[in-house]
């Protein structure tokens, strides 16, 4: 299976995010990379660039609005005085039913959901190869191979058509989703990541040609909080093409794979055509957010189980945070798909 994954990826370095109030260093870094690259490499993969393909794949997922946000907003907020060197909002609409703000304090509350994503003068650009890698990674699907994975990583499963938040910008299994909708008349989404896709559901909410299916902790005391549960179901011509399978925390391999095995049927009576997956390790037992007991052999027969579905399939990296057996859970999985 090829890998696909741009150097640029790594440029986005966020200094900081807040929990629980108090100031932390962000989770989501750089290094990620290396241990994924090793992880990928070790399970015979190969590492290919992606092509640059424009703006085009994005904006079919976000809008104008929110792109034309987080192209300009790092310029916008150096100009601010006494500005944050990353754009970090502090004020957030409680409801978006208002208007819409002119200023970069505004729009940055706006368009971002919480604290997790600071933006520097490298992030837009390295979210654009994240998404690129997706794109390529479902091009490689729609040209005859059987799955693909794209080393996603600004992630992207916590961002909606206009939002960022919990380290994502662009919603790269979205955008893998909607490319493969080109050939594809359904698409199904599957996530495994330790927290639930709320970007994503948000997305695909009110349609019927892409299921979207989670997997996650239960969001009832566990981010996305406001997300994730059982009775979300889709809306309008979207309505029962949303499946939440939220978890007791600590759920360990038995549980994950039972929940997985009611994902995978109703994959099978959506009858997709092709099928993403957004691929978190964090559901890891050594993760630090500590909030799944999967172990790391324990993703070789989710990944076969997933496999078993016969479908072309591109494997979105999200979550998965710095451990030793970062990379090994990676590899683990990859292994177990293409066995
Ligand atoms: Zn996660």
């Amino acid at each position: 299976m090829k890998t696909f994954y741009a150097e640029e990826q790594k440029r986005h370095d966020p200094k900081a995010f807040l929990s629980m109030g108090a100031q932390k260093p962000n989770p989501e870094q750089p290094e990620r990379v290396e241990r994924l690259l090793l992880g990928a490499r070790a399970a015979g993969s190969a590492i290919h660039r992606p092509a640059n393909y424009g703006l085009g794949p994005i904006a079919a997922v976000h809008t104008p609005e929110y792109i034309e946000f987080l192209t300009h907003i790092f310029e916008r907020w150096q100009r601010m005085e006494g500005a944050s060197a990353e754009v970090i909002p502090n004020i957030h609409p409680f409801a978006r039913n208002g208007s819409y703000p002119a200023g970069a304090a505004g729009q940055a509350g706006y368009h971002m959901a919480d604290t997790a994503c600071p933006i520097s003068a490298e992030t837009f650009d390295s979210a654009c190869w994240s998404a690129w890698s997706a794109v390529a990674a479902t091009e490689a699907v729609l040209s005859g191979e059987p799955a693909a994975y794209a080393l996603c990583r600004p992630p992207g499963h916590h961002a909606f058509a206009d939002v960022a938040g919990g380290f994502c910008f662009f919603n790269n299994s979205a955008i893998a989703a909607q490319r493969l909708r080109a050939t594809a008349s359904r698409v199904a989404i599957l996530d495994v990541d330790l927290h639930h896709g709320n970007g994503t559901q948000g997305i695909f909410y009110a349609r019927s040609d892409v299921l979207t299916v989670s997997l996650h902790a239960d969001p009832s005391r566990f981010y996305p909080f406001f997300w994730g549960h059982a009775d979300e179901r889709g809306e309008g011509a979207g309505l029962g093409y949303n499946y939440n399978l939220p978890l007791p925390r600590k759920s360990g391999d038995p549980e994950f794979l039972e929940a997985l095995d009611h994902a995978i049927s109703r994959i099978q009576a959506f009858s997709p055509d092709a099928l993403v997956v957004a691929l978190g390790l964090d559901a890891f037992e050594g993760d630090p957010f500590g909030g799944l007991s999967v172990t790391t052999p324990g993703f070789s027969p989710i990944a076969e189980a997933i496999a078993r579905l016969g479908l072309p399939t591109v494997i979105v990296q999200e979550g998965g945070y710095l451990c030793d057996a970062l990379g090994d859970n990676l590899t683990a999985f990859l292994a177990g798909f293409a066995s």
